[in-house]
């Protein structure tokens, strides 16, 4: 009788032998017994025969056939992951299907999000005039039937226009299968138009022609200064891709998988490309999306309907059956990184997955990583260039120190940049001031006895937010009222220590009472739509002054902002963490990108009190290149990556002799195998307790991957008696 090796998203390395009396292949979902419980798991393997005596194997309940197997190649793609990342095979596979496919409550067989015009609709001239989102709609679905998503980039209300179209008995909703169809022909998919096209500078030019000349695989680091126009570069090479599957040497269309950042990913964002690719169909990947939508779309690249996949990391697993291009967008940026249960890069997966499909692969920032810069200087990748501002009037910021150990200060702000404030104020200009620290002060303490305002659950303190006047940890979230005298000795004055984003609005709100002041940070943004209506507000000139976290740094355009003010960023400087430098200057690029994106100059002003950090005066000229060298060199000389590669394992316990015992058990262990690994000691992490959990890492390093990865092998930690701990091995760890 056949066997089916099933993965099944549960915590041990194997799969699991099933018998099954119908044909089955590889990839499918089947629903099976494991112990007293039913799931869901994927075939990985067709069998004949099991090491398990016959007797023992248990039937499969039910061959699931609700949607099309996964691909040889995914079910590879997931395999490598596993492998990799050391992590159990079952659920690498599970984590990557939408939720939907993970349960076996039957999935609709007809996804409800897809809209056409009902057969003998009205003319469009009997809507009223002024339901004008409604009438916008049924223009769109004149030309061709629309997914919700195509919809809703119309406007946001569109789905509540839609649903009275509906009852008003003008469209209908429909089934996926009758969205433009991939066709295995030959000729062209769908006749996209390829709107507001700019004509490429010469530096656009020649990265787009890199990319579509490269036969087959290849790797390219887009490094390009906010402003130069990547994202056009990106578009180009959409288009191109859209209509060569390079895959196949043929004309027809290919599929283009484009990641982004969680933070960018944006109603706009997706808004855009649906503007530029009004004709193609595009779908976007996302934790944001419900369960239903989430599946309709991965269905979408799955039967190669969806041209552009727009997503975030969890995207890199979708079912691309055409995959004839992969951008990674700001490829710098640690969201990409996943923190838990299968901790994979997005980008690092994206080109493993480019090179098994022979298709190019573009990262692009403006702060490259220095893992890929390095990749692309030493020839691994190919580095392409914009080295200029796309739009001719567009200037680089002047950027400038105040030096805070000479300047009066304000609560943490200094004069002159107050001072510069006020003069946008007077000309009508934006400000910005980036702090990365919300609430108001990251510490109360007595004056009398020096009490901290200590968390009970961590080994962080509690943060001020005086808004609604209470101590929050941002940790574990727990929280207090403020006391009105000290805990510890009574004393009446409590002091707020440090800045945070709420302190430094208050303090621009005093000093200039008539200004319009918008903060932006989590707390803030805490509802979907506030980010939203504050970019529109921004957008509409209602406001003088901006205080944000890096939610303000990233990726958006804000044409009336001539000034950012930058506070506190020394602590990054001499962190233990010996990426912070790299992460500051790249949001401090980023941010400085921000300012005098039109036709107005922009200033940025740092206040410090180290100004001659090398980090300020590559800053300063704009060095990307300088500051890369430097830190590479740093970097190689202490053993840091890119010049080594870890894997971090951690461990964390209500009884902290236990982790500790974990771990060093754990090292024994490696110690013993005489791989040649480096082993560091068992350490604390760098926030040793959480949520009343003691927290310690072992960090292993390596001077190849696959030394590190021989080492991972043999090492075996499943063997590893870890009752009652939470332990993971992350391999590439980003945070220390
Ligand atoms: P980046 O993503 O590199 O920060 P963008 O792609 O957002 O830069 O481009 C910055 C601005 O320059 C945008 O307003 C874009 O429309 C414009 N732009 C891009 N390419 C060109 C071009 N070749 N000619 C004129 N304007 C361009
Ligand atoms: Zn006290
Ligand atoms: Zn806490």
């Amino acid at each position: 009788m056949p066997i089916v090796r099933v993965a099944l998203d549960v915590p041990i390395s194997t799969l699991f032998d099933y018998t099954v009396d119908e044909t089955v292949v590889t990839g499918m979902r089947v629903v099976v017994p494991f112990g007293r419980r039913q799931m869901v798991g994927v075939v990985m393997e067709c069998v004949e025969s099991s090491d398990l005596s016959i007797e023992r194997i248990k039937p499969v309940m039910q061959v699931l056939h609700d949607s099309a197997p996964l691909s040889a190649k995914l079910l590879e793609l997931l395999q490598f992951c596993s492998d990799y990342y050391h992590y159990p095979i079952g659920p690498t596979v599970l984590s990557a299907l939408p939720t939907r496919l993970r349960s076996d409550k039957p999935i609709s067989v007809k996804p409800v999000l897809n809209y056409r015009l009902i057969d003998g609709a009205p003319n469009i001239d009997s809507l009223p005039k002024r339901k004008v989102i409604a009438r916008r709609i049924v223009e769109k679905l004149h030309e061709q039937i629309c997914s919700l998503a195509q919809l809703r980039a119309l406007s946001a209300t569109a789905g509540v226009q839609l649903k009275w179209l509906e009852e008003a008995g003008w469209v209908e909703q429909c089934d996926a299968s009758l969205l433009p169809l991939a066709s295995e022909g030959g000729e062209k998919i769908s006749a996209h138009t390829f709107a507001n096209a700019h004509p490429l500078t010469k530096e656009q030019q020649q990265a787009v022609d890199a990319v579509t000349q490269s036969a087959g695989y290849g790797c390219f680091l887009l490094h390009g200064i906010t402003g130069s126009g990547k994202t056009e570069v990106y578009v180009h090479l959409m288009d191109h891709m859209l209509q060569h599957c390079p895959e196949h040497g043929r004309r027809g269309g290919g599929q283009v998988l484009l990641l982004v950042p969680e933070i960018n990913l944006t109603p706009q964002l997706e808004g855009y490309f649906h503007s530029r690719f009004p004709d193609a169909v595009l779908v976007s990947l996302h934790s944001g999306l419900s369960e239903n939508q989430r599946l309709h779309n991965w269905q979408l690249a799955q039967t190669g309907c969806a041209q552009i996949v727009l997503g975030t990391r969890l995207s890199v697993f979708a079912e691309l059956p055409r995959l004839a291009l992969i951008i990674v967008d700001e490829e710098h940026d640690s969201s990409f990184k996943q923190q838990d249960g299968l901790r994979y890069s997005a980008r690092d997966v994206a080109i493993f997955r480019a090179n098994q499909s022979g298709v190019p692969i573009v990262l692009g920032s403006a702060t490259p990583s220095l893992e890929s810069y390095h990749n692309a200087t030493s020839g691994r990748y190919r580095m392409l260039k914009l080295t200029g501002r796309a739009q001719v009037d567009a200037r680089l910021p002047t950027v400038g120190c105040i030096n805070t150990s000479q300047s009066i200060l304000t609560e943490g702000i200094s004069e002159k940049l107050l001072r510069e404030v006020g003069l946008r104020i007077a000309r009508g200009e934006q400000s910005l001031l980036f702090i990365n620290r919300r609430g108001y002060a990251p510490v109360l303490m007595c004056t009398e006895c020096g009490w901290l305002s200590d968390c009970k659950n961590c080994a962080g303190k509690m943060v001020l937010h005086l808004r609604d006047r209470r101590l929050r940890c941002h940790h574990c979230g727990f929280q207090l009222r403020v006391p009105t005298a000290c805990p510890d000795c009574g004393h009446a004055e409590l002091k707020p220590v440090g800045n945070g984003t709420q302190r430094v609005e208050s303090v621009l709100q005093a000093r200039f009472p008539d200004a319009r002041i918008l903060r932006v940070d989590s707390d803030s943004t805490r509802n979907k739509r506030a980010w939203q209506k504050m970019r529109e507000q921004i957008h509409a000139n209602e406001v003088d002054i901006l205080v944000g976290t890096q939610m303000l740094a990233k990726g958006h355009d804000f044409p009336a902002l001539t000034l950012v003010g930058v506070l506190d960023p020394d602590s990054a400087l001499y962190s233990s963490d010996f990426r912070a430098a790299e992460k500051l200057f790249a949001q401090l690029m980023q941010v400085s990108g921000r300012a005098g994106r039109a036709d107005k100059p922009g200033e940025v002003l740092i206040q410090t009190a180290f100004p001659d950090h090398p980090l300020f005066r590559c800053l300063q000229s704009h060095d990307f290149d300088g500051w890369a060298a430097l830190l590479l060199a740093e970097r190689q000389m202490a053993g840091f990556p890119p010049f080594v590669f870890q894997a971090m394992l951690r461990a964390e316990g209500m009884n902290e002799g236990e982790v500790y015992a974990y771990l060093n058990l754990a090292r024994q262990a490696a110690l013993k195998l005489k791989h040649p690994v480096e082993i560091f000691s068992v350490v604390p992490a760098s926030l040793a307790r959480r949520a009343n959990h003691f927290r310690a890492q072992l960090l292993i390093q390596a001077t190849s991957r696959k030394a590190l990865q021989q080492f991972l092998r043999a090492w075996h930690l499943d063997e590893m008696p870890a009752r009652k701990l939470r332990c993971s091995l992350d391999v590439d760890p980003l945070e220390f």
